[in-house]
């Protein structure tokens, strides 16, 4: 077969490798920690999957609109608006299997080759995978973890061109649970205001956030016209198999997004979608009480990690991945993940799996037991002890 120049462009996300690495291990027997998935480990609510139950029975078996269903629609609008302290209309929401179609789908409708598009480093994978897929060139922002993983407003000034079509924000962010400070987001908005570029602002973990409350870039100033929101239900709710996401953004772009949709997936799926519809409009006690427990660990897993010596780690202020600095440690970040895995059996990603400037760190996703974090740590305090410092 002869593929497309343009299938050598994509990147991937290893998450899902070493998933497959971790499970061959221990499929020979061996015990391993997860931490390298980016899922809580928590139940869909009840009365979610009661309500897709219900809908199976009342037959939300077919096709449905490519942007969603309305009553979907009109809910995650008002949620946005709520959450967000903004006015959302409906017909700026366009529902996706997932929150990573609207990555790709925003991606391709605004950049082609010649453009450039500004993302963070450490970041996602998709973003520059996709950046690079439609021609466009990535950009990267470094965040710096002595700014507690943000960015430099000035270093990001200095990035745009005239060729700037696209700017991605994510917090709070993976893979550092870092936080943009909202006076940052301002001083963003207005270069993205005054250049007229649109901002793609990744808020999968809007509702993870441990101190004080969650800003949206969209909600400065001029922003209403150039603001992009990729949200859904994977991590709020822990739907992650059901891939629920949506995005909210100018109706003139969303018309290209639900156009992008009926042309890949048609639609979400329709008893799915209702599930969310119970998520968004039922309780959200067990939103809060799977924050409290993901506190409970983050404080007990950091703690824990700055207590080894060569490793130092960042308070995440949100999501639930910590990002230890590891470069004292005598390995590459990546040879330090594999022997993690298989001499210590803990799965974590390298720092470097999230782009080049993540080079020296390591991510482990805290989704997991407080038994099995303690498990983990003992193991790694072993592993970092035997391969020594620099
Ligand atoms: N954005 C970020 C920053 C993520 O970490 C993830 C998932 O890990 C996604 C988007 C995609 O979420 P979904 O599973 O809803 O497609």
């Amino acid at each position: 077969m002869r593929f497309a120049d343009r299938m050598s462009l994509l990147g991937t996300e290893t998450a899902f490798e070493v998933l497959v690495k971790a499970r061959a291990l221990e499929a020979t027997g061996r015990d391993v920690v997860h931490l390298e998935i980016g899922e809580p480990d928590f139940d869909t609510p009840r009365h979610v999957i009661e309500a897709a139950k219900e809908a199976l029975d009342q037959g939300y078996t077919h096709y449905g609109p490519s942007a969603g269903l309305p009553e979907l629609r009109e809910a995650i609008a008002q949620d946005v608006a709520r959450q967000r302290g903004t006015t959302v209309q409906a017909s700026q929401v366009v529902v996706t299997p997932g929150g990573k179609p609207i990555m790709f789908f925003v991606i391709m409708a605004l950049a082609q080759p010649g453009d450039e598009v500004i993302y963070p480093n450490p970041g996602f994978p998709i973003y520059e995978s996709v950046i690079r897929f439609v021609g466009a060139t990535p950009v990267p922002i470094p965040l710096r973890e002595d700014k507690k993983f943000s960015l430099d407003v000035n270093e990001l000034r200095d990035l745009v061109t005239e060729r700037t079509r696209l700017i991605i924000l994510n917090s709070p962010q993976n893979p550092t649970g870092g936080i943009l400070p909202q006076a940052d987001l301002q001083a963003i908005a207005e270069i993205a205001v005054q250049r007229g570029i649109p901002v793609l602002s990744d808020e999968i973990y809007s509702r993870m956030v441990y101190d004080g409350e969650f800003h949206s870039i969209t909600t400065c100033d001029g922003m209403q016209e150039l603001g992009i929101i990729l949200d859904g239900f994977s991590k709020t709710y822990a739907m992650t198999g059901w891939r629920l996401g949506y995005g909210v953004m100018p109706e003139e772009l969303a018309v290209h997004v639900t156009r992008l949709m009926t042309n890949s997936n048609s639609c979400t799926s329709s008893f799915s979608q209702r599930a969310a519809l119970a998520a968004l409009t039922g309780p959200q006690e067990p939103v809060d009480a799977m924050m409290a427990e993901f506190r409970r660990r983050r404080d007990i897993f950091v703690e824990g990690l700055n207590t080894i010596p060569g490793v130092r780690c960042a308070m995440p202020g949100g999501a639930f991945y910590a990002f230890p600095n590891v470069s004292q440690v005598s390995r590459s970040c990546k040879e330090l993940a594999d022997y993690l895995l298989q001499t210590g059996g803990v799965a974590s990603l390298a720092g470097v799996d999230f782009g080049v400037y993540g080079e020296g760190y390591l991510r482990f996703s805290y989704a997991n037991s407080q038994a099995n974090l303690r498990k983990a740590l003992e193991r790694i305090a072993d592993c970092v002890d035997q391969l020594g410092h620099r």
